[in-house]
């Protein structure tokens, strides 16, 4: 990049807001996807809305790609920056803007991290319930740009259905505004619905109103144990064809049991087939029969409940289903966390699936995840290096996707596309719809400088 470039944002930013140095360069060269390592050019972090405005007409006007970046928690390799150029970092616009408790929302800069926002709102009796498993330093921005879901989900959905507004740039630095602070609102285009899920490819949001919900006055936790993984899966099933909606329905197999066991000495069962780790909530009185109900639904699939019986002992299980993915990755050099998600009703099927597929191809998948969605984290554990294992473990993941959209499911329930799923794009959505992405995305970002490459556009 030109130096008088670089003299600009040092100009604007300040020297420490402006890496250009290899080793710092190469921090953003990747994110938590297993995908090849891309250097930027530069890496800045604006602070304020006006440095932003500025950063971004300044790469456009010199065509210079950019690629928005949060905590860079994504799993689909959605902030490599494939083309160089410029890593817009927007974790110093971390503001909490407003907590409005009469109007049941807050605003917030893009940067704000999820479990910050969940606290202070948890502080005035209020409830944000988005919870990916990386809350504790995923951004709102990257939440919204990757529509997060989240241990939650089942009961009280995902990002999407508690973003009210967003405030972006689009690639010419224009100030946008989409959404707002009422309920209803349809004046014109639903933008905060197209800035969902867009991955940085459309426009960089800078601030969200967010819905808030009143906290949940009473809850409580289940570990149910199993001796079949079929067993628990069809637990799944039938709680939900129940009518009951618990806020959490999540499954652990027995690798995945053992992974975190070995790692966080919680005192889980390590020979269990599998584990379900289920939470009721809402008003006392509902918790205690939806409890009654789902303890009957269990025992009558042969699974062992357990009820947590204080918060310490709540917190642990929780512990244990949120350090999955962390103590799975300790095991092997790479880890790759697929998405798969198919309609809740096939989980036994999906789960026979990928049983059968690691048999098939020889290789290791711990499986977990959050099952009451139909969301499966199978996870495979290799090393790339080793070329002929690698080649088994790509053909088991098109298996795996081939077989969720076969159920009619998707290739990702909420980690997003990037650059790891691009190529699966069209056998999912087909090429029309393909087509129609590429449209808006010409239309909105003519030059492709807004993430190049990313989501097969
Ligand atoms: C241990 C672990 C557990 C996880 N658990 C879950 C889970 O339970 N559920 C789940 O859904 N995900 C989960 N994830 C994936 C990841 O945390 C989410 O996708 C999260 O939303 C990414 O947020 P981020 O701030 O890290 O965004 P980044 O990774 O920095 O960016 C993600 C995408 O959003 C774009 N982007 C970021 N900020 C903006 C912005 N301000 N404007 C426009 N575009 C932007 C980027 O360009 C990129 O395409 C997990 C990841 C890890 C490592």
């Amino acid at each position: 990049m030109k130096e008088i470039l670089i003299k600009e944002l040092k100009r604007k930013l300040g020297e420490e807001n402006v890496l250009i140095n290899e080793a710092d360069r190469a921090l953003f060269s990747y994110d938590a996807a297993f995908g090849e390592k891309v250097l930027p050019d530069v890496v800045v972090f604006p602070k304020a809305k006006d440095e932003l405005g500025y950063v971004i007409r300044l790469m456009n006007e010199n065509s210079i790609p950019v690629v928005t970046r949060g905590a860079g928690t994504n799993l689909s390799g959605g902030t490599v920056p494939v083309a160089g150029g410029c890593v817009i970092v927007m974790t110093k616009m971390n503001k909490i803007l407003e907590i409005n408790e009469n109007d049941l929302y807050a605003v917030v800069e893009a940067g704000v991290v999820t479990k910050q926002l969940a606290n202070e709102v948890e502080k005035r009796g209020l409830f944000y319930p988005p919870d990916p498993g990386s809350m504790n330093i995923s951004t709102i921005g990257g939440n919204i740009a990757e529509n997060a879901g989240g241990l939650r989900g089942l009961k009280y959905g995902v990002t999407k259905d508690y973003v009210m507004g967003v405030r972006l740039f689009d690639i010419e630095g224009n100030d946008i505004k989409g959404g707002g602070k009422t309920v209803k609102l349809v004046t014109g285009f639903n933008i905060p619905g197209l800035m969902i899920g867009s991955e940085g490819l459309l426009g960089i949001i800078y601030e969200a109103v967010l819905k808030l919900v009143p906290k949940p006055k009473a809850a409580k936790s289940l570990l149910v144990e199993y001796d079949s993984i079929l067993d628990a899966c069809n637990t799944v099933s039938e709680i939900i064809a129940s009518k009951i909606l618990p806020s959490t329905l999540e499954l652990l197999d027995n690798f995945t049991i053992r992974a975190v066991e070995d790692s966080e000495k919680i005192g889980l069962p390590i020979n269990a087939d599998a584990l379900l780790l289920i939470e009721v909530d809402g008003h006392p009185a509902v918790v205690e029969d939806d409890y009654l109900l789902v303890k009957k639904i269990c025992e009558k699939n042969n699974g062992k409940v357990k009820v947590a019986a204080n918060s310490v002992e709540r917190d642990k299980l929780w512990t244990a289903r949120r350090k999955a993915l962390s103590c799975l990755a300790r095991l092997k050099p790479t880890l790759i966390l697929e998405d798969a998600t198919v309609p809740r009703s096939k989980i036994p099927e999906m789960m026979k699936t990928i049983q059968d597929i690691s048999k098939k191809y020889d290789i290791t998948i711990g499986t977990f995840g959050h099952a009451g969605d139909g969301n499966l984290h199978p996870t495979i554990l290799t090393d790339k290096r080793d070329k002929e294992e690698f080649q088994r473990v790509e053909k088991a993941i098109d298996e795996i996707f081939e077989k969720a959209i076969l159920l009619e499911g998707t290739l990702s329930g909420e980690h997003g596309v990037g650059l790891l799923k691009a190529k699966y794009m069209e056998m999912e959505v087909g090429k029309g719809t393909l087509n129609f992405m590429q449209k808006l995305k010409n239309g909105v970002d003519p030059n492709n400088m807004l993430n190049p490459h990313k989501m097969g556009l």
